[in-house]
């Protein structure tokens, strides 16, 4: 009689992301089809997003309670289909130039953080890890933070027994990230507001427009419209950042799903053969068509 032997395979996909809404932002298609076709799927968010109370300007309070910011993650996860979402529990470390707090994920020893992430992976075993381009997308101090010890961690745990298998990046496209900031304008126009965009504005744009991925640099587009109500609503979760948009607007509502037919990535790991592109993540079952 022979012992029954346990699985060594890992299965599903953990994201890492750094505060509650980037998870619904960047990867919650990818998520949501994972989940649909029966794969684990995971949140680990590196932060409670306690800086998220006010946009923009330097110099005011942006603090927010961070017991908000969980619950609106965990209304994302029940959106998207995925497990109740995971916390590292470091402070937001805000936007730059703010004054990152004490206890705040850009403060954390980069070791110190590896090793917790690390944790997580050996518990939960995941195939496929995605997390931010070191770019962050935008630089955020928290997500380049983030890219970078998760990658790290990735890297340690793929070479265990029964480690992941995959690592994405997940990335903005410059057309993408120019067509945004359009519509942004747009809409801005639209609700009379007709001043001019403030300095702080403008640096921001830019900053996205340079830290985006040039197009030719992607691996894998992953179309996410049969999905894309269970992103809209995952972001409509996180109220304290989307202040009150629903996209109602039957006009919005169809630039959303333009804009959101897609999700980017960059097979990070393993390498991808020059001129390689998929439009799905290795290492999942991938059921929806
Ligand atoms: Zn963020």
């Amino acid at each position: 009689m022979t012992e029954p032997t346990i699985s060594t395979a890992p299965s599903g996909l953990l994201s890492i992301f750094a505060h509650p809404d980037d998870e619904s932002y960047g990867a919650g298609g990818v998520m949501a089809l994972a989940a649909a076709a029966g794969n684990p799927v995971w949140v680990l968010c590196a932060t409670n997003g306690d800086q998220g109370g006010k946009p923009g300007e330097v110099g005011v309070d942006h603090s927010l309670d961070p017991e908000i910011r969980r619950a609106e993650l965990a209304c994302a996860c029940k959106e998207l289909g995925v497990a109740e979402p995971i916390f590292l529990g470091y402070r937001d470390s805000g936007m730059e130039g703010w004054g990152a707090p004490e206890g705040s994920l850009s403060r954390a020893p980069k070791d110190e953080v590896v090793e917790r992430i690390l944790t997580v992976i050996r518990r939960l075993r995941p195939a496929v890890i995605v997390t931010f381009d070191p770019g962050g997308v935008y630089g955020h101090p928290d997500h380049t933070a983030c890219s970078d010890t998760a990658s790290a961690a990735y890297l340690r745990a793929a070479a265990e027994p029964g480690g992941p298998v995959a690592l994405y990046h997940q990335v903005m496209p410059r057309s993408v990230v120019m067509g945004m900031q359009a519509m942004q304008e747009a809409e801005r126009r639209r609700s009379g507001d007709d001043k001019p965009p403030t300095e702080d504005d403008i640096r921001q744009q830019e900053a996205f427009i340079k830290l985006a991925r040039p197009d030719d640099e992607i691996t894998t587009v992953v179309p996410i419209l049969p999905v894309v109500e269970r992103k809209i609503a995952a972001l409509a979760c996180h109220d304290s950042q989307m202040r009150g948009r629903r996209w109602d607007d039957p006009e919005e509502r169809a630039q959303m799903e333009k804009m959101f037919g897609s999700e980017t990535f960059v097979r990070v790991d393993p390498a991808p053969r020059p001129g390689e592109m998929e439009d799905r993540f290795m290492g999942l079952k991938w059921g929806m068509e």
